[in-house]
């Protein structure tokens, strides 16, 4: 009776001081979250810019949400690119950014592209224009039930001083920066760049 009560004591003692040693892992992990060194910085768009296209089109900002900012947000992006240039979207469509990749791939900086293939033969989406200036196009093989849904963009992943990324629900079209709710993220954090990088690499590889 004596030994079984031990074995029970020590069994649950045990159990109490792992609970206490996960939770202090935890929470030192949550500290360092806190702590994160990494910049973030968030974009919103809303489907009260409507009339942000026009604003778009003249360079003329109607306020401090205008369409045109994000866009801009986005231009500065890709011109900031020194090596490389990784993006995976659903569709694009902006005429400025496609302007912006073409300006990329001629000033030397590596362009890749990942498209759905269904958008990528919508010829709004003006795939043929990026193909002519030489940029590199993959999309999927298989298009029954497939979507390439992503929506991010990354560059200079090994150059830790100019890497970037963006991601979230916005495709690069006029339709997404003034007609739809959606959000982007920017940001430096070289572990999320490193996580995009490796998917991003893998369809590369797989199309
Ligand atoms: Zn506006």
């Amino acid at each position: 009776m004596f030994v079984c009560s031990i074995i029970t004591f020590g069994f649950a003692g045990g159990a109490l001081i792992l609970r206490n040693l996960r939770q202090k892992r935890y929470s030192v992990r949550l500290r360092c979250k806190v702590k994160d060194k990494y910049k973030y910085v968030p974009l919103f768009f809303t489907i009260n810019n409507r009339n942000c296209k026009v604003h778009i089109y003249k360079h003329l900002p109607c306020k401090v949400t205008c369409s045109y900012y994000g866009l801009q947000h986005i231009l500065e992006f890709i011109k900031r690119a020194r090596y490389t240039l990784n993006l995976c979207m659903c569709m694009l469509t902006s005429n400025e950014i496609q302007d912006a990749l073409v300006d990329a791939h001629n000033k030397g900086v590596k362009v890749r592209f990942i498209a759905d293939k269904m958008m990528a033969e919508n010829r709004a989406t003006r795939m043929e224009f990026l193909k002519s200036a030489g940029i590199p196009i993959k999309t999927q093989v298989q298009t029954v039930e497939t979507v390439i849904h992503h929506k991010f963009c990354y560059c200079d992943e090994n150059y830790p001083s100019n890497r970037k990324l963006f991601f979230g629900s916005l495709n690069l079209t006029i339709q997404g920066l003034t007609s739809n709710w959606d959000s982007v993220i920017f940001t430096d954090n070289r572990f999320l760049i490193l996580q995009y990088k490796n998917i991003f690499e893998d369809l590369w590889t797989e199309f």
